[in-house]
C-alpha cells in the first residue's frame, strides 16, 4: 500500500515502530497534492514549508522516545472557512481574498495540541452555499471518480482531497448536508456532528443556528478519531456543550433501525434508490430488524431550511463591508460611505450569495418577518419533534444521504432550485440538530452512492457503532 493511501490508524502504527517518519509521509502528500490537484483542484492553498516544520517536530518527539498521540504526525486538510492562525482564510469568497486569520478556530487548536500537521486549506462553495464548489469565488473543484462531475458541496474540495489521496482526512463545516453530501458524491465517510457538540468559534459564520464542523474521512474509525479530539465545550461558543463520554451499547442484534418513507418519494433517482433497499435488505439478512418509519414533515424541510439559511446570512455577512473586514473597495472611486458599501459588496460577493442576502434580509423584514421567517421556526418545531417521536421506536434512521450521484459540471449550475434539491435528505438533520454521517454503500457506474444514518442527538458513539457494524458488510 503507498504512504498516502493509509488511514490514522495504520500511519500512526507505523510512525511508533518507526517504518516511517511523518517527514517522508508529510513530503509523500505534497508530492501526491503536485500530481493530482492539477486536475482536481481541491487545494485554495498548500503550507509546503509549516507542513515540514510540523513533521520534523514529530520526528524529535519520535526519536527522543515520546510517547505521541493518535493524530501526531497526521496530514489534514482544512476546509477554507476554518481559521488557522496566520494564514489565509478566504471562505472562497473574492471579499476575503486577503484575510489572515489573526487566530486559531479550537477545532484548530485541539488538533494542533495532538500534533496534527496541515497541509492547507480546501476550496468550498463561497461562504459554504452550494452543493457542488461551483459557487467558489477562484476555482470549480473536479470528482476524482470522474473529472467531468462535481465533487458535492459547499465542503468539495475537502471531500476531493481525501477521495484522491491527497490527505488523510479533512474538516469540513455542515449547515444543510456540506459535509455529508460531498462525502456521498466522492465516495468517503463525512459526520454531521450534533449541533454543540463541536466549538463553532473560527468558524467563517453561515447559519449560525445549523452551522457545525465535522470531519470527512476514508473510514467510520477514523471519524471517529477525529471527533473525540474536536468534540466538547468551548467558552468561546455558548452553544457547545461538554460531552460525557459515551460507550454506546447497541446490539447488532436489537438494534432497530427506522427508514423513513418519505425520502423514497421525493425526486429520488430510482437507481440510488436500488441500491440504498438492497443494502437494506442485506444488513436485514445479518438478522438486523428493520421497520418503515414515518417524518411528516419532510416535505417542508427544504423551504424551511432554505429561509432559515437565507435569514441568518444576511444578518452574518453584514460584516464584510470592506471597512471592518475584507477587500476594500479602493481601485474604484467611491462618492461616499454608501457608494463604497455598494461597490465593496456588488463586487465581491458572487451571485448565490447575493441571492440569498436579498432572500434573508426580506424574510426577516418588517411585515414579513412573521409570515417567514417566523413560520419557518415553527415548521422547524415540527421536523425536530417528527425526529423526537421517531427516536421513541428506533434506534437510528437510515436514508440515502443524496437523491442523486455526481452530476456533471455545469448541469445545475443555470438553476438555484434544480441545486437546492441537492440536499432535500439533509437539511432536516440539521434544522432537527441531530448528528449524522454519510457512508459510501455502493456504486453506479462507478459513482458512489452515500448511505446516511442519524442518530439520536449526542449520540456519536451509536452512529459510529452502527457504521463499523455496516462497513464490515459492505467489505464482505
Ligand atoms: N447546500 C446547502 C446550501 O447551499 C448546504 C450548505 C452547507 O451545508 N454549508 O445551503
Amino acid at each position: 500500500m503507498e504512504l498516502h493511501e493509509l488511514t490514522i490508524t495504520q500511519v500512526h502504527e507505523k510512525l511508533v515502530n518507526k517504518e516511517i517518519s511523518a517527514t517522508e509521509l508529510v513530503r509523500a502528500f505534497l508530492t501526491r497534492i503536485n500530481e493530482m490537484d492539477k486536475e482536481i483542484a481541491a487545494f485554495l492553498s498548500v503550507f509546503k514549508d509549516s507542513a515540514i516544520s510540523q513533521a520534523k517536530e514529530i520526528d524529535n518527539q519520535i526519536s527522543r522516545g515520546e510517547k505521541i498521540s493518535m493524530l501526531a504526525g497526521i496530514p489534514l486538510a482544512v476546509k477554507d472557512n476554518i481559521l488557522i492562525e496566520g494564514e489565509k482564510c478566504t471562505a472562497a469568497s473574492k471579499i476575503l481574498e486577503n484575510y489572515i486569520a489573526p487566530y486559531d478556530a479550537t477545532c484548530i487548536k485541539k488538533l494542533k495540541k495532538e500534533g496534527a500537521i496541515f497541509l492547507g486549506k480546501t476550496n468550498l462553495d463561497e461562504f459554504a452555499m452550494g452543493s457542488s464548489t461551483e459557487n467558489s469565488g477562484f476555482k470549480t473543484t473536479h470528482n476524482p471518480q470522474d473529472l467531468s462531475r462535481v465533487p458535492g458541496g459547499s465542503s468539495g474540495g475537502s471531500a476531493a482531497a481525501v477521495k484522491a489521496n491527497e490527505c488523510i482526512a479533512a474538516l469540513g463545516s455542515d449547515t444543510g448536508g456540506s459535509i455529508r453530501q460531498p462525502a456521498s458524491l466522492c465516495g468517503t465517510v463525512g459526520l454531521k456532528t450534533t449541533y454543540g457538540a463541536v466549538s463553532r468559534y473560527g468558524l467563517i459564520a453561515f447559519s449560525s443556528s445549523v452551522d457545525q464542523i465535522g470531519p470527512l474521512t476514508k473510514n467510520i474509525e477514523d471519524a471517529r478519531i477525529i471527533f473525540d479530539i474536536i468534540k466538547g465545550k468551548d467558552s468561546k461558543d455558548s452553544t457547545s456543550v461538554e460531552l460525557k463520554s459515551q460507550t454506546s451499547n447497541l446490539e447488532l442484534r436489537t438494534v432497530k433501525i427506522g427508514v423513513p418513507k418519505e425520502y423514497f418519494t421525493q425526486g429520488i433517482d430510482p437507481k440510488v434508490e436500488r441500491v440504498i433497499k438492497e443494502f437494506i435488505q442485506k444488513i436485514e439478512k445479518e438478522g438486523v430488524k428493520v421497520k418503515e418509519i414515518s417524518l411528516p414533515h419532510t416535505k417542508y424541510a427544504l423551504s424551511c431550511y432554505c429561509l432559515i439559511a437565507a435569514s441568518e446570512a444576511s444578518a452574518n455577512l453584514a460584516r464584510y463591508d470592506g471597512i471592518r473586514y475584507g477587500t476594500s473597495n479602493t481601485k474604484h472611486e467611491t462618492s461616499d460611505l454608501l457608494d463604497s458599501y455598494l461597490k465593496t459588496r456588488g463586487q465581491g460577493f458572487g451571485d448565490e450569495v447575493k441571492r440569498r442576502i436579498m432572500l434573508g434580509t426580506y424574510a426577516l423584514s418588517s411585515g414579513y418577518y412573521d409570515s417567514y421567517y417566523l413560520r419557518a421556526q415553527k415548521v422547524r418545531t415540527l421536523i425536530r419533534k417528527d425526529f423526537e417521536k421517531a427516536f421513541q421506536e428506533v434506534d437510528v434512521i437510515l436514508t440515502p444521504t443524496s437523491p442523486f450521484t455526481a452530476f456533471k459540471i455545469g448541469e445545475r449550475a443555470k438553476s438555484a432550485l434544480s441545486m437546492y434539491l441537492a440536499d432535500i435528505f439533509t437539511v432536516s438533520v440539521n434544522l432537527a440538530g441531530l448528528p449524522a454521517l454519510s457512508m459510501p454503500c455502493g456504486e453506479i457506474q462507478g459513482l458512489p452512492v452515500g448511505l446516511q444514518i442519524i442518530g439520536k442527538s449526542f449520540r456519536e458513539d451509536e452512529i459510529f457503532k452502527i457504521g463499523s457494524f455496516f462497513e464490515k458488510v459492505i467489505n464482505h
